[in-house]
C-alpha cells in the first residue's frame, strides 16, 4: 500500500466513524477521530465506551493469627461498550466485567477473567450479588 493509497483508506474510515455517541461514551464523535488518528483500526476507533471504574481486593488477614485468608492485589474493572458496525448499525450495549486475581500458590501470577453481560445480566447479577452479601452481612444482627 502507498502513502496515497494509506491517506485515502485513513479518510475512508474516518468517515464512517460514528457521528453522535450515547451519553454515556466518553469519546464523543472528536474522541473517536483521536482513537484512530493514534493507531485505531476503524473497528476499535468506532467502539463506544463509558468511563471505567474498577476496584481494589484487599488482602485480608486473620485479626489474631495474622494467617492470609484470602491473597489480595487483585481487582476488577467495569465498563460499558458498543460496537458500532458497518452502515452504523450498534450492537447490543454490554457491561464488560474484568477481573484480576492473585493465585495464592504463586504471589507473582495473577487469574484474569473477563465477562460481558448484557445490561439484563448485569442487574441480576447486582441484585443475586446484594441479596447474598445481605444474607451474610445482616445474619450477624438476627440475634441481636
Ligand atoms: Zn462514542
Amino acid at each position: 500500500m502507498t502513502q496515497h493509497d494509506a491517506l485515502d483508506k485513513l479518510v475512508e474510515d474516518r468517515a464512517k466513524l460514528p457521528k453522535f455517541c450515547p451519553s454515556w461514551c466518553t469519546s464523543g464523535p472528536a474522541g473517536h477521530a483521536e482513537a484512530m488518528l493514534e493507531g485505531c483500526d476503524l473497528e476499535s476507533a468506532s467502539m463506544h465506551l463509558s468511563a471505567d471504574i474498577g476496584g481494589q481486593q484487599d488482602e485480608i488477614r486473620n485479626y489474631v493469627t495474622g494467617e492470609v485468608v484470602r491473597p489480595g492485589k487483585g481487582g476488577w474493572r467495569v465498563q460499558l461498550r458498543q460496537q458500532v458496525r458497518p452502515g452504523h448499525r450498534l450492537d447490543v450495549p454490554l457491561l464488560g466485567v474484568e477481573c484480576h486475581i492473585r493465585e495464592s500458590a504463586t504471589p507473582t501470577a495473577y487469574v484474569r477473567t473477563e465477562l460481558n453481560l448484557t445490561t439484563s445480566e448485569a442487574r441480576k447479577l447486582a441484585a443475586q450479588l446484594l441479596h447474598l452479601a445481605d444474607a451474610e452481612d445482616l445474619r450477624r444482627y438476627d440475634t441481636l
